[in-house]
C-alpha cells in the first residue's frame, strides 16, 4: 500500500482493512486528514464543518448529528458529498477518519469517545462540562488504543491567554473572582473555561484564595459558586456569545483581565490547530495552551 510513502493500515472492526489518511514523509504530513464532525448541526459544528472544508490539509469525510433528515451534509464551497449520519458507528465504518471532532454534549460526548477510540481514532473534543473521571477514562483510552486526544473548554487563542495571564496574577493576589457571560442557550454552568481557570489559578497560588466570608446570604446564590476560595458567578443572557472576566484583588486596588467572543469563528483556528497536532500525538492533552508554547 502506497510504496515509498508507508501508509498505516488497521482492521475496522467488521474486519475490514482500513486506510488511514495521515501519512508521514520526514515528520511531515503528505495527505489529508480526514475528519468526521458529531454534532455537526449544532452552532458550533456548522462552524467546524465549514472550517474543515475551507482547510487544505484537512477532509471533511462525514458528519454525524442525532435525527438528521437528509443523507448528506449541504456545504457550500464543497464539490463532493459529506455522508451525514445518526448512527455514528457505521459512519466511523464507512468513512475511517483519523480524528472525530465533538461538540455536542457531556454524556454524548464520553459514548461517543468509546466508540471512536475502539476504531483508534483520534479526538478532538470541544464538548464542555466533562467530568474528572471522564477525562480521566479518555486519557486511559488514549494509552490503551494508542490514540491521541485533545481535550480544549476553550478553542479561543484569547481565552486561552486570559488563562495564562489570570496564572501569572495568581501568584500575586490573595483575592479572585469570576464573572463569566454566555448566551442563554448554554446547558452548562459554570462554564467549562471558568473552571479551567480557577484551577490553573489555584495550581499556581499554591493554597486556596481567600473568600471573604460575608454570613448570611439575603437572596440564595448570590455570592456565585465557589471553587478553593475563587467566586464563580455565571451570568446568562441573549445578548451574549461568551465571555470572562477575571477579577484579581488586594488592599486598595484591582486587576481585571476580560475576554471577549463575538463570534463562533474565534474557536475555528484552535479547533483546525489541535486536528492537525492530535494525530501526531499517542495521549491526552489538555486545553488550547498546551499547543501553544505559552511561557
Ligand atoms: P448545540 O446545542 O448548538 O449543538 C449540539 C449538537 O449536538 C446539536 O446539533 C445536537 O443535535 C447534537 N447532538 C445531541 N445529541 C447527539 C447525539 N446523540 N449524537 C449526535 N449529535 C448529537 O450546542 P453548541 O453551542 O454547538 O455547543 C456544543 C458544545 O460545545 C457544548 O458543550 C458547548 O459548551 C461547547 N462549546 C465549546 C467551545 C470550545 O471552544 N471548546 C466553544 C463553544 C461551545
Amino acid at each position: 500500500m502506497f510504496p515509498g510513502i508507508g501508509g498505516e493500515e488497521i482492521r475496522g472492526l467488521s474486519g475490514a482493512i482500513v486506510v488511514r489518511r495521515v501519512l508521514w514523509v520526514k515528520g511531515k504530513i503528505v495527505k489529508n486528514i480526514g475528519v468526521v464532525v458529531n454534532g455537526a448541526l449544532g452552532r458550533m459544528g456548522q462552524e467546524v464543518t465549514r472550517a474543515v472544508a475551507r482547510e487544505a490539509e484537512l477532509k471533511l469525510v462525514g458528519a454525524v448529528d442525532k435525527e438528521v433528515f437528509q443523507q448528506s451534509l449541504p456545504l457550500a464551497d464543497v464539490s463532493y458529498i459529506v455522508p451525514l449520519s445518526d448512527d455514528i458507528d457505521s459512519l466511523l465504518e464507512q468513512c475511517a477518519p483519523d480524528v472525530l471532532v465533538d461538540f455536542t454534549n457531556a454524556e454524548v460526548c464520553l459514548a461517543t469517545a468509546r466508540i471512536a477510540a475502539k476504531r483508534h481514532i483520534n479526538l478532538v473534543i470541544g464538548t464542555t462540562g466533562i467530568a474528572e473521571e471522564s477525562v480521566a477514562e479518555i486519557a486511559e483510552m488514549c494509552r490503551t488504543y494508542k490514540i491521541g486526544a485533545m481535550i480544549a473548554p476553550n478553542f479561543s487563542l484569547g481565552a486561552a491567554l486570559l488563562i495564562h495571564l489570570s496564572q501569572i496574577a495568581a501568584r500575586f493576589f490573595d483575592c479572585a473572582e469570576i464573572l463569566e457571560m454566555h448566551h442563554n442557550r448554554k446547558i452548562d454552568a459554570p462554564s467549562g473555561t471558568s473552571i479551567a481557570t480557577a484551577k490553573a489559578m489555584l495550581q499556581a497560588h499554591g493554597k486556596p484564595f481567600t473568600y471573604p466570608d460575608l454570613g448570611e446570604e439575603v437572596v440564595r446564590g448570590t455570592r456565585g459558586g465557589q471553587l478553593g476560595g475563587i467566586a464563580i458567578h455565571s451570568q446568562r443572557l441573549p445578548g451574549f456569545m461568551a465571555g470572562q472576566e477575571v477579577v484579581f484583588s488586594e488592599m486598595g486596588e484591582t486587576l481585571k483581565l476580560r475576554h471577549e467572543a463575538i463570534s463562533r469563528e474565534c474557536y475555528m483556528p484552535g479547533v483546525v490547530l489541535a486536528i492537525k497536532e492530535v494525530v501526531k500525538h499517542q495521549e491526552l492533552i489538555y486545553g488550547l495552551d498546551a499547543l501553544l508554547a505559552l511561557e
